[in-house]
């Protein structure tokens, strides 16, 4: 029997609990002890020079970019290697196929539905409503991708410039075939099945080596955005920030574990306990793609996935599933047409479900595209792409909270269907030890 006293989640809890104290002190002295404004674009406190280039550029950028520098460098290792073992292990290739169906299924059917709670939410709550637009508003729109190029970019041209540049659905795919030709080649196959079975052992050793510096890591990432970003900052976009954060809650606490409970019969407590480090990493870093190492070694590890399901759904949820990202996106597309005083008609609404779903497939799992790629949604309604200039400001504590969510929202997707493809260890479900890292 653990005693729990020694964990790691504990302590990463602990830290950022103690990071977000000490960066709303930092703020309060500077704030109200120093007097010091707040940048009315970016809605920073200006902390004098010294302050800036010694503490949030020195000490805090040092340490949090190399924690995330080095959880990014075992993204592309991790996920090819346990994705060609992961492939390779399975009984029936043909399972893949249905695999993956029930997955894009599943990622489709909680964006929708996340983003219609949001429409819903915000269409009652009107948290643009009555707002004073400034008149100096700027932003680029981005352009959609069409279907036809997206399907084509899946295939790489060349598997070593698609892992030098990180592009996921390149590396699944390609980590897919490598791996299904593997069980084909008889000996040669097996023997380099084993080989890199070994790799990801070590690979994986690795990923709980760097979770040891997690908890000083996360202090510190949580510390400098509440030491420049205050509530009292909010001004008059306080209702959208907290409407985002309470669509985003519901569907984190509410939406996943109904679906875990209905779906799979599995319980949505035990869950979210076991993901709470998964979900301080996705926090902190504000990305569901540096975040991968620790989602795929929580679903595996802790929650008795097995690997052949979690390689393929946890990179996969991380690139293009992103509840969190489109409940933003609707809450943001609602908020910007009404300060502009412009009413949706409820086909225009069908529209921002359809696109915001699609947009954040297209969202890359790093800190701030998805309001970028809110630019497609606006522009297929007709609203101004400008607007983003309004909520740009206060956008990085919601990327937090809705990177928390995406992730969730994978390794509950990845749960479900493992379950219903007998792929779910519940004997390492349901022990609360399992996997857990000592302190
Ligand atoms: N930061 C988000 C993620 O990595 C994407 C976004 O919404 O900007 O999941």
């Amino acid at each position: 029997m653990s005693q729990h006293k020694h964990d790691l989640t504990r302590k990463i809890i602990t830290y950022m609990i103690a990071g977000a104290i000490f960066g709303v002190i930092l703020y309060s002295i500077g704030r109200w002890g120093m007097g010091y404004e707040i940048d009315p674009v970016k809605r920073q406190l200006l902390y004098p020079a010294t302050v800036t280039a010694w503490l949030f550029d020195g000490a805090f950028r040092l340490v949090g970019k190399i924690f995330i520098h080095l959880l990014q460098m075992l993204v592309v290792p991790l996920v090819f290697v346990s994705l060609f073992c992961g492939t390779a292990s399975l009984k029936d290739p043909a399972q893949l196929g249905k695999l993956g169906i029930k997955t894009l299924a599943l990622y489709l059917l909680t964006t929708a539905i996340a983003i219609s709670v949001a429409l819903m939410a915000a269409s009652f709550i009107k948290p643009g409503a009555g707002f004073d637009l400034p008149n100096d508003l700027t932003f680029a729109a981005k352009s959609a991708p069409s279907l036809i190029d997206i399907l084509i970019n899946m295939v790489p041209k060349n598997p070593l410039a698609a892992m030098a540049e990180g592009n996921m659905l390149q590396i699944i795919l390609f980590a897919i075939l490598f791996g299904l030709s593997a069980t084909l080649a008889g000996a040669a196959g097996q023997r380099l099945i084993a080989f890199f079975n070994d790799v990801n052992e070590v690979i994986m050793q690795l990923v709980t080596l760097v979770m040891k510096l997690a908890p000083y890591a996360v202090f510190v990432l949580i510390a400098s955005v509440f030491g420049r970003f205050g509530f009292d900052a909010l001004g008059n976009l306080s209702s959208y920030f907290f409407l985002v954060i309470a669509v985003l809650l519901f569907h984190g606490l509410v939406v996943y574990s109904a679906m875990l409970k209905l779906l799979a019969g599995l319980n949505p407590v035990v869950f979210l306990k076991k993901m709470r480090a998964a979900i301080a990493f996705a926090f902190g870093t504000a990305s569901s793609n540096a975040t991968i190492p620790v989602t795929l070694r929580t679903v595996t590890q802790r929650l008795g996935v097995d690997r052949a399901v979690a390689s393929f759904t946890i990179p996969l949820g991380a690139t293009i599933n992103m509840d969190g990202t489109a409940i933003m996106q609707g809450v943001a597309t609602l908020f910007i047409a009404q300060a502009y005083g412009v009413d949706l008609t409820l086909a225009q609404m069908g529209m921002v479900v359809i696109t915001a779903t699609l947009a954040s497939i297209g969202t890359a799992g790093v800190p701030g595209v998805g309001l970028i790629m809110l630019s497609m949604v606006l522009q297929q309604v007709g609203l101004p792409v400008e607007g983003i200039g309004l909520i740009i400001g206060i956008d990085r504590l919601l990327d937090m909270t809705r990177t928390a969510v995406n992730v969730t929202g994978d390794a509950a997707v990845t749960c479900i269907v493992a379950k219903s493809e007998g792929h779910l260890d519940e004997s390492i479900f349901y022990d609360p030890d399992a996997g857990e890292i000592e302190d």
